[in-house]
Order: C-alpha cells, then structure tokens, then sequence
C-alpha cells in the first residue's frame, strides 16, 4: 500500500533515517555537548541519507544539477552561517557552520562558498555524487508535465524532504539547522528560504529555535522562523500559538509546510498544513517519537 505517496520501503527508510539523526544529536547532548554540535550532527545523518530532500538524495534543478542551500544559528548569541547553491560539499550543514565559525559574513554563495568550506576541511563530492534515481524520476515527471512555473513546483504528494534540527542544551541554549535541495525544477539560480536567517531557519534564547520546511517563497514572505521566535519574545505567545499563527499566514498567501520549533525551556514541538512532515523528538525525561503523516503524534 502506499500512503501519501510512500512505498512501504520509502517510509521505513524514512523513520530509521529520523532515528538515527535523532541519535546522533541526543548523544552529544547527553554528553554534556551543545545544541550547536547536536544540530549540526542529526543534520549531517539527514544529508547523508537518500530518502531526504538534502546532501545525497537532493531534488534536480530544471538543469539537471544539484544545489544546495544550508543554514545554522546559535541562540545564545545568535551567531548565524548559512551557504546557497552549493554544488560539491558533502556536507552543506558544515559548509554552513564553517561560515559562521570562520568568516566575518553570515551567508555565501556557489563555488566559492564550495570553496570556502573546502579550505575549512569541508569533503568535496562530485556533483553526481548527490543523485538519485527517484530525484530523477522526479524531474523527468515534472519536464513531461510541462511545468514552468513556481505554481507548478509545489506538488505536495512529492513532499518537501528539507531536513533541519532544532535543540536545547543542557545549558538552556537552542539551535537550529536547516539543509536542502530546494525544490523540484528550480531555476534561473532560485534560492529559497531554507539559507535566509529568519525565514527558514532561526534561533534565539530569547524566544526558540526554528527549522522550516515547505514552499520557500511563502516562508520568505513571512519571515516563518523569525516571526515565531519574536512571537514568543515580545507577544509573550505560547509556543505552540506562535508557531500555528505564523503557519496560517503563510497558508493565507497559498503556501504549505511546516516547522519545528524548540524552546530553551525544552517544549519540543511541530506545525505544519500539509498531509505529512518527516518529523522525531526525544528528550531525557522519556519523550520519543518518529512521525510522517498527520494523523501521527503531534
Ligand atoms: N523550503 C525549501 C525551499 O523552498 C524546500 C523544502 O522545504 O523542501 O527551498
């Protein structure tokens, strides 16, 4: 049977790829280790794995390339790196923290960015390294349709696949990452919100850390993930509110996805208006699920 889109195959690879993400950050957290590192780690399991829409397994531009955007950010001191149109860095995530930890900029772009994480001992990739055929299929769908369009792209049955993290340390400090392939058949060097501070990814003592997915030029729109983040600062909003609130305005503009949201105080939570998100928690007062579809834990 498949649900949503799904084969049986696509949906077990999916939850052991979320629990083995979810792993890697709980580890360095039980550790002692920080939200930064933890985030940084879960997102570079998702990177890795084919079943997700970033690193190996990204979507196919209109070209038939690869691209890919990241973005990392520290609550503490809202410290941010973030990286677009990557085409040969393994690890976009890295590429990202490289950015924050080691220039004096938050966001690069293309082969010098590749470059740039290069220097910093980022593994470089040929660009085929990051194709599958299932992205591929996808594409050729896409062309065969004729789809040219923004309004064409968003074909929520193929979800979106973005992957990100969000985490509270045991110092109270969140984080959170985000890394993508963008969507299916972008072109004419589209960006989308996944690399832009504030609209697809956001962290913030003061208010939470959020990772988006979903139609990037709604959340760009919005400001998704600085607008939750600010609601729980300055409006005092429960999290929950904050985050459903600023989901509605993008669904108002005819826009879809979703986020996940954490607080220092350690609420772990989603949002998201489509039929499904790729989604895990844990935490070490015995919280523990892996989720696709909506009628699933919340
Ligand atoms: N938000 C991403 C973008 O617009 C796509 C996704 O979430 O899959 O680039």
């Amino acid at each position: 049977m498949v649900r949503d889109g799904l084969s049986p195959a696509q949906d077990a690879g999916a939850r052991a790829g979320l629990a083995q993400a979810l792993a890697a950050g709980a580890q360095i957290l039980r550790a002692g280790g920080t939200a930064l590192d933890a985030v940084e780690a879960a997102v570079c399991v998702l990177e890795d794995d084919p079943h997700f829409n970033a690193g190996r397994g990204a979507v196919f531009t209109y070209d038939g390339r690869i691209e890919l955007d990241a973005a990392i950010m520290a609550g503490q001191d809202r410290a941010a790196g973030a990286v677009t149109r990557l085409s040969t860095t393994r690890h976009p995530i890295s590429a990202a923290r490289a950015v924050m930890a080691h220039s004096p900029h938050v966001l690069l772009s293309g082969p010098h960015a590749d470059g740039f994480a290069a220097d910093h001992g980022a593994v470089q990739v040929d660009n085929a390294w990051f194709a599958t055929a299932e992205r591929r299929r996808q594409l050729d769908e896409l062309v065969a349709r004729g789809a040219d369009h923004a309004g064409d792209w968003y074909d929520v049955d193929l979800k979106y696949g973005t992957v990100g993290a969000v985490a509270v340390d045991s110092a109270g400090h969140v984080a959170a990452a985000t890394s993508t392939g963008g969507l299916t058949g972008k072109r004419w060097g589209r960006i989308g919100d996944t690399p832009l501070i504030g609209a697809g990814t956001y962290a913030d003592d003061r208010g939470c850390a959020v990772s988006a997915t979903g139609a990037g030029e709604y959340f760009m729109r919005v400001g998704v993930a600085a607008e939750i983040s600010a609601r729980i600062r300055l409006c005092g909003d429960d999290p929950r509110h904050a985050a459903d609130t600023a989901l509605a305005d993008v669904a108002a503009l005819g826009g879809a996805g979703g986020v996940i949201v954490v607080t220092p105080a350690g609420d772990a939570l989603f949002s998201f208006n489509t039929p499904g998100m790729y989604r895990a928690r844990a935490n070490d007062r015995g919280l523990y699920d892996v989720a696709i579809y909506g009628d699933e834990a919340r």
